[in-house]
């Protein structure tokens, strides 16, 4: 006989999964779901942020007395301190008493939003991104709790609902998203001209027949 709740497959393309009413998904899809916004959604790993984390602090730096850059932590400054959902409003202070800053969450941001540019097929400009953003500022400071039965003593991550991504990425989003793509921009720009600068002293000038070093054999 079949299992009463076994009787629909989850609706994920390929997925051999059974979905438990009411949801559409199988468990496994239905945790992606949840912590994701999407069945395809992953956490990317703090190793392979480590490099747009570095990029996002050196532009912070880079940029830190333009106006928009001092605006937008000051803004991250006072998100810390405002009154969203609850569970997003508590994570906010357990994240200010661990001395979080507006600039930690601006670069947390700016780095997640970079990887994403950088990487879409892993990280989509989409909901998973949203998730991702709020994700990245929870992250900011790790929550350990302590469990304890016996003997046994174990730390382990506090579960932070998806609601808490969603909220905090979806304001993150808003705010910041033109700010986050000027600043790749004009990165890009001034990465272009340090090449030409670059190129400029390298070469001399080409048609000048004292040029000894004509550069064709450098030239990339
Ligand atoms: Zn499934």
């Amino acid at each position: 006989m079949t299992h009463p709740t076994r009787t629909r497959r989850c609706t994920v393309d390929d997925c051999e999964g059974y979905c438990i009413p009411p949801s559409r998904f199988c468990p496994a899809h239905r945790l992606r779901f949840l912590r994701h916004g999407d069945t395809s959604g992953r956490t990317i790993r703090l190793r392979e942020l480590k490099p747009f984390n570095d990029l996002a602090e050196r532009l912070l730096c880079t940029y830190a007395s333009r106006p928009d850059t001092a605006a937008a932590v000051q803004w991250c400054e006072r998100l810390l301190t405002a009154r969203l959902d609850e569970r997003t409003t508590r994570e906010l202070a357990r994240l200010r008493r661990g001395g979080v800053t507006g600039a930690d969450v601006l670069c947390a941001g700016l780095a997640q939003w970079a990887y994403a540019e950088r990487f879409p097929a892993s990280l989509p400009d989409d909901v998973r991104l949203t998730y991702a953003l709020g994700r990245a500022v929870v992250r900011l400071r790790r929550q350990p709790s302590v469990f304890t039965r016996g003997s046994l003593t174990k730390r382990y991550s506090r579960y932070v609902p998806g609601a808490v991504f969603r909220e905090l990425g979806m304001i993150l989003r808003e705010a910041l998203c033109l700010f986050f793509t000027r600043l790749l921009r004009l990165h890009e720009r001034d990465r272009e001209a340090d090449a030409d600068l670059r190129r400029a002293i390298r070469e001399g000038a080409p048609d000048d027949p004292r040029n000894i070093l004509h550069p064709t054999r450098e030239a990339r």
